[in-house]
């Protein structure tokens, strides 16, 4: 299916029809820029952190695992720089009351080829002045100056009604592992250069419109910090580009899809950075991104802590301050990419259309469906569900034709379709068939689970 035909609409209309992901509080209208994901979403969800987990945790042997606190010292987010500086350039249309961040404004109204990054909110307000840039919703030229946003959601701490203290929800997840470095490479007896990854929940006031998962107020970050020596950082800064990529790939995004966007402008502890985009329906825009954050982290936490962060090398006993390396992707912003990425529209031969999810079958929610061909057989069918069900997630469908439960089970992207006839009775062979062919072939019900487990591997 052509890439132009792939709307967004299309995709949230799969989703929320199929049990992926309704909106957030829905019955009570809705809260924008929240989602739930539903049965089928959750599976999706879970399978593309195990693979993420399989791929920087368990197979990489200098990483390792953490799950910090969201609700951290309030500290951390002044060592962080957060309190001080973390926001958005925010303009409000006086017309329709509707919000923007003004570096938006000015990236869709030159197609991409104006890089605001490395504007002041200055030169901002006179290049939406100079070209008239009009709010994209209701057409006016009506702007409010630009406002810096702040994006950390606040609660508060305390028992006693008026002696509360101001907390922060993590705007980012990075900050736990920078607080767990002495313990990490105190128990782990890690060595220079480590790392130490973490999948968690993040929150930030997002003023701009969501796309869908695409920008949530609340999402889950899977990323690690690489602790390491300055002299070799640049080299694990362009291997992990390299690792993002490879992971994208992997997972199931088409590398025509994918690019490398080198940032214009650096914050001013870091040597390089760089987005990978991926081109999502609603034009190329970031799907994670690899940053080189200097010493900026470790020295601040040193600073704000009055813990030491060096590292004394255990062979030359060089006292180290570690650089940091960044890799960052957003669950949801992966798991849009890959809903994309996979939703398509067949012409069969009979001139039908099905829509089909081609996950990679490590991702799809479900590995397999068990289907009866008539009711009577239902009891078998359940063997075979009980049997596979101990290795797989599956399905269990027979109400309705055997082609409808196919087209059910092609549109949340089941890779195999088991069907149990009356055959199966007799000799104890069921038919598979496979999504993405819809070739059938008949199969010992023993031979099953390791069929599918060969084919399933990430
Ligand atoms: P953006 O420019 O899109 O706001 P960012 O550069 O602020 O993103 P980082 O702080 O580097 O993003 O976060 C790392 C990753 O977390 C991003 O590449 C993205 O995949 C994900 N992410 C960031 N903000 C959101 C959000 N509001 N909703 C969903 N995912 C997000």
């Amino acid at each position: 299916m052509e890439n132009s035909k792939k709307t967004m609409e299309k995709v949230v209309n799969l989703c929320k029809s199929r049990g992926f992901v309704f909106p957030g509080s829905e019955i009570y209208g809705g809260f924008a820029n929240t989602w739930d994901y539903g049965p089928i979403g959750v599976e999706l969800e879970n399978n593309v952190k195990k693979a993420w987990w399989k791929r920087f945790v368990q197979e990489s042997p200098n990483t390792y695992g953490v799950d910090a606190s969201i609700l951290m010292n309030p500290r951390v987010w002044e060592a962080s720089g957060h309190v001080a500086s973390f926001g958005d350039p925010k303009m409000d249309c006086k017309s329709c009351k509707q919000r923007f961040r003004a570096d938006n404004l000015i990236e869709d109204h030159s197609k991409g080829s104006v890089c605001p990054d490395t504007m002041t909110n200055e030169e901002m307000e006179a290049y939406i002045a100079e070209h008239n840039v009009k709010c994209p919703r209701c057409g006016n030229f009506n702007w409010t100056p630009i406002r810096t946003f702040k994006l950390m959601f606040e609660t508060s701490r305390g028992t006693i009604e008026g002696e509360k203290d101001v907390v922060y929800l993590r705007p980012e997840t990075c900050q736990g592992e920078y607080v767990n470095f002495l313990n990490v490479q105190r128990t782990a007896r890690a060595k220079l250069p480590f790392a130490i990854a973490q999948i968690g929940k993040s929150f930030r006031n997002e003023i701009t419109p969501g796309n869908f998962l695409f920008r949530t107020i609340e999402f889950e970050q899977m990323e690690l910090q690489m602790f390491c020596k300055d002299e070799t950082a640049v080299d694990i800064y362009n291997g992990y580009k390299e690792k993002a990529w490879q992971f994208a790939k992997d997972v199931g995004l088409n590398e025509e899809r994918l690019r490398f966007h080198d940032h214009d402008k650096l914050a001013h502890y870091a040597k390089c950075a760089c987005d990978i985009q991926y081109n999502f329906p609603i034009g190329w825009q970031e799907l994670n991104g690899v940053h080189h954050r200097g010493t900026w982290d470790c020295s601040r936490h040193q600073e704000f802590s009055g813990k030491s962060m060096i590292y004394t090398d255990p062979v030359t006993n060089e006292k180290i301050l570690p650089t940091v390396i960044e890799y960052s992707i957003g669950v949801g912003r992966l798991t849009l990419a890959l809903l994309c990425e996979a939703y398509d529209e067949e012409v069969l031969e009979n001139g039908e259309t099905r829509v089909v999810m081609h996950f990679h079958p490590a991702i799809a929610p479900y590995k397999v469906a068990i289907l009866p061909l008539q009711k009577n057989l239902g009891n078998k069918a359940k063997e075979v569900f009980a049997l596979l069900s101990k290795e797989f997630m599956c399905d269990y469908d027979e109400a309705g034709s055997i082609g409808k439960r196919y087209r059910r089970q092609d549109e949340i992207g089941t890779p195999f379709c088991v069907t149990i006839d009356f055959d199966t009775l007799e000799n104890g062979t069921v038919t598979i068939r496979d999504r993405d062919s819809m070739e059938q072939i008949r199969i010992e019900i023993d031979k099953l689970v390791e069929y599918i487990s060969s084919k399933i591997k990430f």
